[in-house]
């Protein structure tokens, strides 16, 4: 296998906007500048949430873009399945090495008990309010009597002291999971595994090492670290990319308009001028070069990727569907 592994996880709940296809350019380009190998990974353990097709939809404006990959579920791999809902055994067994090891235990409470006990601050918005704590400590026989009744989120038994990582576009993270987040659920109760679990040992068993993504999920490498050292798995380096904002500094989404890649498609616009407009937004081009992502690998580097959103102006995008007066 490649020194550098990288990788691109899209969830198929959604459509493509411009703000995912930035993060898969940049993905990409930080694995081909060091000549590595390239994995696509679906990310559809959400059931209810994904939507039939999108997958497809997906893969195809990638390669429209002028994306690539080695692995994948659409062309295979050593590594596979590259679809998360045909790993469930991993993530299974994974849940076993945990409770074997005293480090998972079973959570009987609803949502709503986690938000009215906890007094803490809100935790990371991914996991809702701190989880207080109160299913940590049951008795075998309290966990018999309420599983009768219950089936029980698992949760991982979170160390307590800092996780410290050293960020590729963001420097040096410290966080607190116990203080910050609480044990934090690894499978829920209607047995998928979470987010968490499943990204680790994915991204592990596939042998990545390096996880290039939006800033959104900085905030969880630490509880994925946790688990990697839980699992005695080896982390892979991590990149946190800024997400691109609509101009009213808002994380890009429907109500900033016909942002996705297959209506900027539909409408016309050219694969080279979207390109070249995720090229300007990382500062990879001048504004209105149109290009393809191959020209852009030489001299590629994720430190030249600056820890701040980017902002898209609407009237840039109007510019990639405008017809071009010639
Ligand atoms: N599937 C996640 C998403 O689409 C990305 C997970 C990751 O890159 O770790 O937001």
């Amino acid at each position: 296998m490649s020194l550098y592994r990288g990788r691109f996880a899209p969830s198929p709940t959604g459509p493509l906007h411009l703000g995912n296809a930035r993060t898969a350019l940049l993905s990409w380009l930080a694995a081909r500048a060091a000549g590595g190998a390239y994995v696509m990974r679906v990310e559809d353990l959400d059931g209810p949430r994904v939507r039939p097709g999108l997958e497809a939809r997906i893969l195809e404006e990638l390669r429209w873009l002028g994306l690539d990959w080695d692995e994948g579920p659409d062309v295979g791999g050593p590594a596979g399945p590259y679809r998360q809902s045909e790993r469930r055994p991993r993530h299974a067994a994974a849940l076993e090495a945990l409770r074997a090891a005293g480090l998972a235990y079973p959570c009987f409470c609803s949502r709503a008990e986690v938000a009215a006990a906890s007094q803490a601050p809100h935790g990371p918005s991914d996991e809702g309010p701190r989880y207080p704590g109160t299913c940590r400590d049951l008795s075998a026989a309290e966990v018999a009597r309420r599983a009768a009744t219950r089936r029980p989120a698992w949760r991982f038994r979170v160390p307590p002291g800092p996780v410290v990582f050293e960020d590729a576009v963001h420097g040096r993270c410290v966080h607190d999971v116990l203080a910050e987040t609480g044990d934090f659920v690894v499978t829920r109760a209607d047995g998928i595994p979470a987010y968490q679990l499943a990204v680790v040992v994915d991204d592990a068993a596939m042998g990545i090492t390096e996880v290039v993504r939006g800033d959104d999920l900085l905030p969880s490498t630490a509880r994925q670290l946790l688990l990697y050292r839980a699992l005695g798995l080896t982390p892979p380096r991590f990149a946190h990319v800024p997400l691109v904002t609509g101009e009213d500094g808002a994380r890009l989404a429907k109500r900033h308009g016909a942002l996705s890649l297959g209506e900027l498609r539909a409408r016309g616009a050219d694969a080279a001028a979207v390109t070249g407009l995720l090229a300007a937004l990382s500062g990879l081009a001048p504004a209105g070069a149109r290009v393809a992502p191959r020209d852009l690998v030489a001299g590629f580097a994720l430190r030249k990727v600056a820890p701040r959103p980017v902002v898209l102006a609407t009237a840039e995008v109007q510019r990639l569907v405008a017809p071009r007066s010639s």
